[in-house]
């Protein structure tokens, strides 16, 4: 039987059980959170007896692996020495407090190589990597599908290939598909999927592909623009969305809602999506 987890992002305010609870009446059985705040600045502290605490509610409730987000500001192929620094940091203590939650995600935006060209934007990120996996990690990394905007490295299924390539701890990496950044990547998820899941399988291959950001664009296809919709609402529309939720090459991940919605929203999009699954 085809299925896949539901959930959406969640503010990490008071904390990691509450955000198990919080799911749990969503309806949902994932979800995503920021490490830090997304802009920026310091991460929440996270209490060992809170993060075992979500730890037993996700595997007593089956909720499927968690999706922790990277900052956006973390930039590890920055031309400025300063912000590349900073990323570097920010990866290292992200990955570091992940392991209080063994088996889980963590996903980033793979940069924007800022004037410094493709090639070297690839480099630097692959160097980051190698600097701070390591093999007895319990974290799957995955970099996200970019929709291509100004320098973003990932816009295009080769580039990630390109990075996973030259990383050495290649088991611990992965890759978290964004619907709304491939369709505006220039993906055409509404009249070719299935073609666009067997490119992404013939490049990087669909056993990477760990996760989905399940979002609607706002956009047409290839305008790399990265502006999320609501489901149904933008220029994918219900019935794409639907048939990629169903997709049997994407059964058993995690889909993360990041549409732009209030708590209503989310529950009302986690219980569409439930009714699909049947
Ligand atoms: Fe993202
Ligand atoms: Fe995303
Ligand atoms: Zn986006």
């Amino acid at each position: 039987m085809n299925t896949i987890y539901i959930g959406c992002h969640l503010s990490v305010t008071n904390g990691y059980e509450a955000m198990g609870k919080t799911m749990l009446d969503f309806g949902g059985n994932t979800f995503a959170f920021f490490t830090r705040n997304p802009r920026g600045g310091k991460s929440k502290e996270l209490l060992p007896e809170d993060a075992a605490a979500l730890q037993s509610l996700a595997e007593r409730e089956h909720f499927g692996p968690l999706v922790a987000h990277g900052s956006y500001t973390m930039n590890l192929c920055a031309a400025k020495s300063e912000t590349r620094e900073n990323g570097l940091d920010m990866l290292e203590k992200d990955l570091l407090r992940m392991e209080q939650l063994p088996g889980n995600f963590y996903n980033f935006h793979p940069g924007a190589h800022t004037g410094q060209g493709m090639e070297q934007g690839i480099a630097l990120i692959a160097e980051a990597l190698n600097r701070f996996l390591w093999p007895e990690m319990q974290t799957t990394v995955l970099l996200e599908t970019m929709a291509g905007k100004g320098s973003e490295v990932g816009g295009c299924f080769e580039e990630l290939r390109e990075i996973i390539d030259r990383v050495e701890q290649k088991d611990k990496l992965g890759v978290c598909l964004d619907t709304c950044h491939v369709w505006d990547g220039g993906y055409d998820l509404v009249k070719d999927l299935d073609g666009v899941l067997t490119r992404f399988d013939k490049v990087i291959g669909l056993e990477r592909l760990r996760a989905v950001h399940f979002n609607d664009s706002k956009n047409p296809c290839g305008s790399h623009k990265d502006r999320h919709e609501k489901l149904g609402q933008g220029k994918i529309g219900m019935e794409t969305m639907r048939r990629i939720a169903l997709h049997p090459a994407l059964s058993g991940r995690p889909f993360i809602l990041e549409t732009p919605n209030d708590d209503e929203g989310y529950i009302r999009e986690i219980h569409t999506v439930l009714s699909w699954l049947g």
